[in-house]
């Protein structure tokens, strides 16, 4: 089976009547990238670089991050990177002191991801600096965790703008036009996709915290992980809502959470409209080899017929017969 499935490596995703797929990895840390290459991945749609931070007392300084960032811009040799801020707090805890996010009473909703570094200056420009350094190397792309109101998305763009004038007095070099795009997992930003769509260059949807937050269920506690399923109808209306968002806008609109990467959804995604998927590289064959066994036309009509259905037995019984045929 598996070298069946490395056949797909070379192949383009592309359903059956030919509608193009694009397919990205996500990664943790630079030693992810062996595995990227064997994926056949068309780029990185998720650096998660909060592991950079984790166990160690201090977070790395500019010229760290730069080096790992450029290894990785430099690895996919011209295919697009999209570098993610650092998205501590909540169920990515550091040792080190210079995170006061893990004192909270409720730390999935407290001072994380973008409001930590919104809080930190002295945390974030430093990455914000790499980044922007990172991408005279080669194509990078900017996302943002966690983004939930304009205000923040307003700050972010003048530290940005401001490191960019910093940069340009040293005499370094940096993208210009670094792209800069938000995670949709807050169902708030969901909510108002459009109005986000409008402001950025282009959206990632995160099943995982969109799940956990749409449903008030968090995502690791064992006691309701038994509730914990992207399939919940309010879940795949906000999914539907930010793709719909994106293709009223002219905004791409990707996602990297968990559900990207089952191909128990992939046709489900399809159908909903989704173009755009990153996943631990491991799967990517997989889900390439259902793409390319997926009538797009027939799953289109079925997008209401998902959207309307309530009833998690029958959403499975609709998921069953979407996914004929699959292993
Ligand atoms: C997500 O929330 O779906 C996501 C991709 O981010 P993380 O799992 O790193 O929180
Ligand atoms: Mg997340």
């Amino acid at each position: 089976r598996l070298a069946a499935l490395a056949a797909f490596r070379g192949r383009p995703a592309v359903t059956l009547e030919g509608q193009l797929i694009t397919l990205e990895a996500n990664i943790e840390l630079p030693e992810d990238l062996p595995l990227v290459t064997d994926s056949g991945a068309e780029g990185i749609g998720l650096y998660r670089t909060e592991f950079l931070y984790m166990n160690r007392t201090a977070p790395p300084d500019e010229e760290e991050q730069l080096k790992a960032y450029t290894r990785v811009v430099e690895a996919l040799g011209g295919a697009p990177v999209t570098i993610r801020t650092v998205d501590l707090g909540a169920d990515k805890t550091v040792d080190g002191s210079y995170s006061n996010a893990s004192v909270a009473t409720n730390p999935a909703l407290g001072l994380r991801a973008i409001r930590l570094c919104l809080r930190k200056p002295g945390l974030f420009r430093p990455q914000l600096r790499a980044i922007l350094r990172a991408s005279a190397r080669g194509p990078v792309r900017l996302l943002l965790p966690m983004i939930c109101t304009l205000q923040e998305l307003t700050q972010v763009m003048a530290l940005l703008e401001d490191c960019k004038r910093e940069l340009k007095r040293q005499g370094l070099k940096y993208d210009p036009a670094l792209p800069v795009g938000a995670m949709i997992e807050v169902p708030a930003t969901a909510i108002c996709a459009e109005v986000f769509a409008r402001h950025l260059d282009f959206l990632s949807i995160g099943t995982n915290d969109l799940t956990q937050y749409t449903l008030a269920i968090d995502r690791i506690d064992d006691e309701v992980n038994y509730l914990y399923s992207p399939l919940h109808p309010a879940v795949l209306h906000l999914i539907h809502r930010t793709i719909a968002a994106g293709e009223k806008t002219g905004t791409a609109v990707a996602m990297c959470g968990e559900m990207a990467g089952d191909i128990h959804y992939t046709r489900l995604l399809l159908a909903l409209g989704l173009r755009d998927f990153s996943m631990h590289p491991a799967s990517l064959l997989e889900v390439k080899q259902v793409i390319t066994e997926s009538d797009q036309r027939k799953l289109t009509g079925l997008a209401q017929q998902i959207l309307e259905c309530c009833d998690l037995s029958e959403m499975q019984a609709l998921l069953e017969q979407i996914n004929e045929g699959l292993p």
